[in-house]
């Protein structure tokens, strides 16, 4: 089958794949499938998704899509506002595969490139917010509400009402995916005019600022009311106009959540775009999400770090803050980098404009005699009007788009991108003229005094030059897909083809606005269309939400579906989740947000879920049993032969199957979990998918259920009671023309081609590897599946050198560590995926071979224990270039084998030190004579 594209996709050539076949001795490509798939699941390729196109013609096909989406004039506003992504930020971060296709910054001293831009992301908040700490990304505003919410419910531990009170004044998608989170933990909300509310019975408060109907207040008398009673508050900011009214702050709130869109990342129809939680000193150790900080090196030097939330559903479980594992960081980064491009007196001025806009359009309207809800606003103003749906429709003829907040009332927003003829054009449909010139609408009580972005990076970036090669040194501290091959097991860190990453960048997809008029969709809808039906025939499934905007959404949106058919046959009372050991720690951590209890299933030496203790533990609970999660294959990268018996137990007991789909890379053409008894899956699109990591989000996890389960699905965020879970219908929709790609192109043959090969790739690895390092898990035929576990405790034993000394001992010789010590503690787990070639799998092998070698030698005792190239990995420039006094020589710590003498990357810090990062939080910006 000839397909231009797959030869591009996959790593190997056929030489390769013939020499891989013969190592691991197997004729063929089908034997390695028939010994890896069970037989009883082995369906063959029966997907009905067309064959590969060539790159030309799929972006064509994008480009005419992009192209039926009908661009209007946006004055919707409610949360989501045109911006300009300065180009050099466009073409040195969106468009640059050193940040795209970046890892989560697990192993931070190859990871402080990214670090570093989100440390300044957290200051930027911080400063903007004017709260004590932030963390470094959320995935969108109402998500981080829904966050804000349950951390103050944990931290508001003496008020024990169960009450969350919302002020009216808030979007509508914020409050409905309140509603969505809400009432699985029992918590009753309550909407009602802050301004007339005693607070007198709730734990924590949501206030908006400014409002949905554009008006800004000063909140200082509320909160203070809320806080004589006990009740925690949340404001949700907007980050443009925090740079000139007063801060959260400073008005007396707790918490502080908002999105950075506005900040230079395109509204991409609804995503994705990077929310942030910033709050107190006295609630840092509650913040859910990814928090960074300041720890140092072995030499002490400062160096970043993610801190104390590291793994952190793993470590907690169903415990964990929060189920958020993928964020938005490459948002998160974009965000920051216009921050610091355009400095405080930049942002200031930006944000100035934007308010004389609306300020003007407001006198106009006011000079024509149309009545203002506020007369203090910052970008939006509402009118009242008995003619809001006349003047609304007719602003949509001349290509203009409205809010129509409600019957008697009509928003309009204004942007950094809204031009003068806008303006007019916007006053033509009301029949005005002449915009007026007017002075700035707020009142200066309500305007900021304090200073913000102080800190020297805010300041020295905003010539191109000096900017371009900021970001070019960020970027050469970090290892990402660019410079070599990242085996993380359960993440699959395939190629993100530059042809399925080019349409994200097509107007027609980036700046549309999430609540846009469908007829002006069209190429969108197509899209997505295309994208449901492919990612049906790809799972067996009959129906797919786009909407979760990551896995771990998409387990909770999955886990609400198998509650709300249990609760519509009359099973009110089925809330038993059971989850096996080996399990990601975001599936305890979902199911406890969907309400339900988590029971432990145990798994057997082979790494297989015992058969008896899930009897066991069906029977113990089959009236109120609702679901089992499991991973498919297992998260210990085997083909459970009994996954069939496992779903039929589950389903004889009245229990649903949730099958988190991580693993799907291993599936593609060659089964469909739908078709082997499982009811729902996420599918992690940034994973099987091709949407790059981005240095840990964005990600895509749309599910996919059976008919029984579809008329449950997540809903649309603007009606009330939708169980939506994102604020957009489509989640992160601007991201999803890269699936949709890596579907055109690789078509139906191509990616099932893709799961052989990345099949054949991990038992080539596995093989190559096992007389160095024991391979832990394998099937009934003695393969692996897309990924294998090598187990490191036995050489612990024997040399002291752990999994963790050989993930800093790769960063010298230029690799990213496979994952570490999940699902096993003192494990790696390796998952080479199709598109690496046989030499830079080779490669790999080479590394960790020579590194079996030198543990070798610390265990004969040519090498001390403690003081040897593995324990004091990783190995820097810096330290090249000073006193030499290691025993070893400088060439066996940095140039351990021949190929790096061609390709060197030397990390920037030694190793961290987690532990001191943990006991001195320090997450803002450090000083700039401690930056190496
Ligand atoms: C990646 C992963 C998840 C979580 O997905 P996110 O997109 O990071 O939320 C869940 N389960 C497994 C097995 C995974 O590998």
């Amino acid at each position: 089958m000839s397909n231009e594209f797959l030869d591009r996709h996959i790593g190997p050539s056929a030489q390769d794949i013939t020499s891989m076949l013969d190592s691991i001795n197997c004729k063929s490509v089908d034997e390695v499938v028939s010994k890896t798939v069970p037989n009883a699941i082995l369906f063959g390729n029966r997907m009905q998704v067309d064959e590969g196109l060539t790159e030309r013609d799929s972006l064509e096909l994008a480009t005419k899509l992009a192209g039926d989406n009908i661009l209007a004039t946006n004055f919707i506003g409610q949360g989501y506002y045109g911006t300009l992504m300065p180009t050099v930020v466009q073409r040195n971060i969106l468009e640059n595969p050193g940040w795209y296709t970046a890892y989560t910054p697990y192993q931070a001293e190859i990871s402080q490139g990214r670090l570093e831009m989100l440390l300044n992301f957290q200051q930027m908040i911080m400063d903007l917010t004017g709260m004590d700490i932030s963390n470094a990304s959320l995935l969108d505003e109402p998500t981080a509400c829904a966050e804000a919410m349950m951390m103050a419910k944990r931290a508001n531990r003496k008020n024990k009402s169960n009450k969350f009170l919302i002020d009216s004044n808030t979007n509508t998608q914020t409050i409905t995916i309140l509603q969505t989170r809400a009432k699985p933990l029992g918590i009753e909300l309550v909407v009602d005019d802050i301004q007339n509310n005693d607070f007198l019975d709730c734990f924590a408060a949501l206030l908006q600022s400014p409002g949905t109907n554009g008006e800004v207040r000063d909140l200082t008398a509320d909160i203070a009311r809320a806080k004589d009673n006990g009740v925690l508050t949340i404001v949700a900011c907007d980050v443009l106009a925090l740079t000139l009214i007063k801060t959260p702050a400073e008005m007396g709130a707790d918490i502080a959540v908002g999105n950075s869109q506005r900040f230079g990342v395109p509204m991409g129809f609804g995503g994705p775009h990077a929310a942030y939680l910033a709050t107190r000193d006295e609630f840092k150790r509650r913040v859910p999400g990814r928090l960074i900080g300041v720890s140092q090196d072995v030499l002490g030097n400062s160096a970043m770090r993610m801190s104390l939330q590291t793994r952190e559903q793993h470590i907690r479980r169903d415990k964990a803050t929060s189920n958020i594992c993928t964020a938005q960081v490459l948002l998160a980064v974009l965000a920051a980098a216009y921050g610091i491009y355009h400095g405080a007196a930049g942002l200031k001025k930006i944000a100035t404009k934007v308010h004389a806009k609306a300020s003007n359009l407001a006198a106009s309207l006011n000079a024509a005699g149309f009545e203002l809800v506020a007369t203090q606003f910052f970008d939006t103003i509402t009118i009242n009007t008995d003619k809001a749906q006349n003047l609304f429709d007719s602003a949509q003829k001349s290509g203009i788009n409205l809010r129509l907040l409600n019957d008697a009332q009509l928003s309009m927003s204004v942007d950094e991108t809204t031009t003068e003829a806008e303006l007019s054009a916007l006053l033509a449909v009301f029949s005005i003229d002449q915009l007026t010139e007017s002075e700035l609408a707020l009142s200066v009580s309500i305007m900021r005094e304090s200073e913000y972005l102080t800190h020297p990076v805010f300041s020295q970036y905003h010539s191109e030059t000096e900017m371009m090669r900021y970001l070019k040194r960020l970027e050469n501290k970090d290892i990402a897909l660019n410079h070599s091959m990242i085996a993380l097991g359960s993440c699959t860190m395939k190629l993100n083809a530059a042809t399925q990453m080019y349409p994200i960048s097509l107007p027609g997809f980036s700046k549309m606005h999430p609540y846009a008029p469908e007829d002006q969709t069209l190429g969108y809808q197509q899209l997505f269309k295309d994208l449901e039906h492919a990612l049906c025939e790809v799972t067996g499934y009959d129906a797919v939400s786009l909407q979760p905007n990551a896995g771990s959404q998409g387990e909770f949106a999955g886990l609400l579906a198998i509650h709300s058919y249990h609760e519509s046959n009359g099973d009110f009372d089925r809330n038993i989740c059971l989850i096996p050991s080996s399990a990601h720690g975001t599936n305890p951590a979902s199911a406890v947000m969907a309400g339900m209890k988590v029971v432990i299933v145990k798994c057997d030496d082979a790494g297989n879920i015992d058969l008896d203790d899930l009897k066991a533990k069906v029977e113990e609970h089959s009236d109120k049993l609702s679901a089992i999660m499991v991973t498919y294959p297992s998260t210990h990268g085997v083909f459970e032969v009994e996954i069939k018996q496992v779903c039929e137990i589950i389903h004889n007991a009245g229990g649903q199957v949730y099958l988190d789909g991580a693993n799907l890379n291993a599936m593609v053409g060659v089964t469909r979990m739908g078709e082997f008894g499982a009811d729902v899956s996420h599918i992690n699109l940034h994973k099987t998918f091709a949407i790059p990591h981005g240095g840990g989000g964005p990600g895509m996890g749309p599910i996919g259920v059976k008919s029984h389960l579809a008329p449950f699905l997540p809903g649309n965020p603007l009606e009330k009671d939708s169980n939506a879970v994102s604020a957009a219908m489509y989640g992160s929709a601007s991201i999803l023309p890269i699936s949709w790609s890596y579907i055109k192109l690789l078509g139906k043959y191509g990616m099932q081609r893709s799961t052989e090969i990345a099949i054949v790739s991990a038992n080539y690895i596995a093989d190559a590897l096992k007389d160095s390092f024991p391979i832990l898990y394998r099937g009934d035929q003695g393969m692996v599946a897309h990924e294998c576990i090598i187990d490191i405790r036995p050489l612990k034993e024997q040399s002291g050198i752990s999994e963790e000394d050989i993930a800093k001992r790769l960063m010298d010789y230029g690799f990213h560590s496979p994952t570490m010590s999940f699902p096993v503690a003192g494990t790696l787990m390796i998952e080479p995926t199709e598109s690496e070639s046989k030499r830079e799998m080779d490669r790999f092998i080479t590394a960790m071979i020579s590194i079996h070698n030198e543990i070798q030698k610390v265990i004969s005792g040519e090498w001390d224990k403690d003081n040897n190239p593995l324990k004091n990995a990783p190995h820097t420039a810096h330290e090249m270039a000073g006193d030499w006094s290691y025993p070893y020589t400088r060439q066996e710590a940095l140039y351990p084998v021949e190929s790096l003498v061609a390709n060197k990357y030397f990390p920037p810090v030694k190793r961290i030190d987690n532990v001191y990062g943990d006991r001195n939080l320090f997450c803002s910006c450090i000083e700039v004579s401690e930056y190496i």
